[in-house]
């Protein structure tokens, strides 16, 4: 796996393996050689995120650090991503255990779904016109709204049976499989998939390098009472 180092100052690429954009979310958290690393450690990595996840633009996204970069205003939005993270993650884990969302994950969504501000426009195309709807984050707790209505969409639209957990189980990623025959089983293939497959091979190797004793024909010596 490409090292990905938590600092701001060694901004990398976010794994956006999740095929929705509020799993992708919750996969700003991972293991990284066996520790639990939060991706998001600053107003800026959340920054980031928004832009690899295109909800800024290249442009909006320089304005919204400008505005809220090194503010309360910015800390705030970032504990609160965090916190509303941790439910998603939740959420995700329950569904996969076959449980229902918590009320707490679904008021949550709905505060950040009622609190969205977007701009609308009548634009001119070279078809004719079209309705241009622009998302305006006017406080920095709005660039969580599209998360929020992921989620939602996630809900209302998605198989809810189609949300795993990546099958590495020293891994904490999750994606919205959307293959062919539903046969996903790993965040990337790349990653987990190889590593699982070499450690199952070694495995294999020493269980039969265990069974060979026995097969020549040790006899077992037996325990005495006691
Ligand atoms: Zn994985």
């Amino acid at each position: 796996m490409r090292s990905r180092l938590p600092s701001g100052a060694s901004r990398g690429q976010f794994p956006m393996i999740g095929n929705h954009r509020c799993l992708d979310f919750v996969n700003t958290e991972l293991i990284e050689q066996g520790r639990r690393v939060d991706l998001l450690q600053d107003f800026g990595d959340l920054v980031d995120w928004l832009e690899q996840a295109h909800v800024l633009g290249p442009a909006q996204a320089k304005q919204v650090l400008r505005r809220w970069g090194r503010t309360s205003k910015g800390a705030g939005a970032l504990s609160e991503a965090r916190a509303f993270r941790r439910l998603l993650r939740e959420m995700a884990e329950g569904i996969v255990h076959g449980k229902r969302p918590s009320t707490v994950a679904l008021d949550k969504i709905n505060a950040l779904l009622r609190s969205r501000t977007v701009d609308v426009a009548l634009v001119r195309t070279r078809r004719g016109f079209e309705r241009q709807v622009s998302f305006q984050p006017s406080e920095p707790q709005h660039l969580l709204v599209p998360v929020a209505e992921s989620a939602s969409d996630l809900l209302c639209h998605g198989d809810l049976a189609l949300i795993v957990k990546c099958q590495n189980p020293r891994c904490i990623l999750y994606f919205y499989d959307a293959t062919k025959n539903h046969a996903r089983r790993w965040c990337s293939m790349t990653v987990c998939g190889n590593r699982m497959k070499v450690a199952a091979h070694y495995q294999r190797r020493r269980r039969a390098r265990e069974r060979k004793p026995a097969s020549r024909g040790v006899r077992r010596t037996s325990r005495g009472a006691g």
